[in-house]
C-alpha cells in the first residue's frame, strides 16, 4: 500500500459542489507523474497514462458529503483503521473514505499498470451530475470501468437499479480474480458506474466495497487492509483483461404500467415497492437510510449462506435432550 498517498488524499476537504482543492490535488500529481489530464466544463478530470490502442479504466468521484472547514482533516490510525479528526476541537469527522478510497484505487493501479486511464467526478452525493453528463468520448477506447465506491469489503456491485452494469461474459472472465480476494457479487445503489451505463458508455462496468465504514457520517473509518485488498484486485482484473475492449449493452428499462396481475417474464423486472421517502425527509438522507438497510439485507444474506442452520430448528443434541427431560 502507498500509505502517503492514501494519507494526502484523505487529508484534503472537498464537498459536493467544491472540490477544488481534489481537482488541484490530482491535477498536480498526474502531472508530476507525466500522465495526460484534461478537466471538463464541470470539473470532472481525464487522466490517461501512456498508450495503448485499449485502456481499462478506473473511476471514482471528487465529493464527499463533509463539509470543508478549511482546516484539513487529521489522519488517526487505529490497528489498521484510520479515521478523521478536526485538531482544532478533537472531534471525530467523516474522513471522506466514500470516495477518497476510489481515488487513491484509481491512482494507485494506474501508477502500476503501463497504460491506462482514469476519471474523477464532481458531485456524485448529489445525484451523479458529474459522471452523468460526462464525456462519452474518452470511453471509447476503454476496456470496462472499474469504481471503489461502496462500503464493507467483498461487495462487488454486478447491477444497480435492477439491470446488470456487464456482459455475463466479463463476469465469467473475471471470476477467479473476484473469487481470489474474497469478493461476490451484489446488487448495489446510485454511484458513477450506473450514471455511466445510463448515459450509453456502452461497455462492462462494475462497482467494489473499498474498505469504508459508516460512510456519510462522522464515525466514518477505513479497513486499511480490505482497501489494499480492493486495489489489488483492480489491478488483477486490469492486468489479466485490460487489453480489450468488453462492450455491453443493458435491457430496456422496465416500466411498470401493467395491471398488478400482468406478471413480467423479463429476467430483470424486479418490482419490488420501495417505501415512500417521507415529507421534508433530504434526498441524501433518504438515500443513506435506503443504502444502509440494503447493505444489512445483504450482509444477513452472505450470514445465512455461510451458517445454513438456523440453531433453533436443530435437533437437540442428547445431552440437551436429558436436559430436556428432566425439567419436565
Ligand atoms: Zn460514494
Amino acid at each position: 500500500m502507498k500509505t502517503e498517498l492514501l494519507y494526502d488524499i484523505l487529508t484534503i476537504e472537498s464537498e459536493s459542489h467544491d472540490s477544488t482543492q481534489m481537482e488541484q490535488f490530482l491535477t498536480d500529481y498526474a502531472t508530476a507523474q507525466g500522465w495526460q489530464i484534461e478537466p471538463d466544463r464541470l470539473g470532472n478530470l481525464y487522466v490517461t497514462k501512456g498508450t495503448a490502442s485499449v485502456y481499462p479504466c478506473l473511476v471514482a468521484h471528487m465529493d464527499t458529503v463533509h463539509s470543508i472547514t478549511g482546516e484539513g482533516i487529521s489522519i488517526v490510525e487505529i490497528a489498521g483503521k484510520v479515521t478523521g479528526m478536526y485538531a482544532s476541537t478533537m472531534q471525530q469527522t467523516g474522513i471522506g473514505g466514500d470516495d477518497k478510497c476510489g481515488i487513491y484505487c484509481a491512482l494507485y493501479v494506474l501508477g502500476q499498470l503501463p497504460a491506462g486511464k482514469a476519471a474523477f467526478f464532481v458531485d456524485e452525493e448529489v445525484g451523479c451530475l458529474g459522471s452523468a453528463d460526462a464525456d462519452l468520448l474518452f470511453f471509447e477506447d476503454c476496456a470496462f470501468i472499474l469504481q471503489a465506491d461502496r462500503r464493507g469489503g467483498s461487495d462487488f456491485v454486478t447491477s444497480i437499479g435492477g439491470r446488470p452494469l456487464a456482459s455475463d461474459e466479463w463476469l465469467e472472465a473475471i471470476r477467479p480474480q473476484m473469487l481470489a480476494y474474497g469478493f461476490k457479487p451484489v446488487s448495489g445503489m446510485m454511484t458513477d458506474v450506473e450514471a455511466l451505463r445510463d448515459a450509453g458508455v456502452g461497455i462492462c462496468a462494475a462497482n467494489m466495497s473499498a474498505g469504508y465504514y459508516n460512510p456519510h457520517q462522522d464515525g466514518e473509518y477505513i479497513d486499511l487492509n480490505e482497501l489494499d485488498n480492493v486495489a489489488e484486485m483492480m489491478l488483477d482484473i486490469c492486468e489479466r483483461f485490460g487489453g480489450e475492449r468488453w462492450e455491453y449493452t443493458p435491457p430496456e428499462k422496465v416500466r411498470y404500467t401493467s395491471p398488478a396481475w400482468q406478471v413480467s417474464t423479463s429476467a430483470y423486472s424486479t418490482s419490488y415497492s420501495s417505501p415512500r421517502r417521507p415529507r421534508g425527509m433530504p434526498r441524501t438522507v433518504w438515500r443513506d437510510l435506503r443504502e444502509e438497510a440494503q447493505y444489512r439485507e445483504a450482509r444477513q444474506q452472505q450470514l445465512a449462506e455461510a451458517f445454513p442452520y438456523d440453531v433453533e430448528e436443530m435437533e437437540p443434541s442428547p445431552r440437551e435432550l436429558m436436559r430436556l427431560e428432566s425439567e419436565t
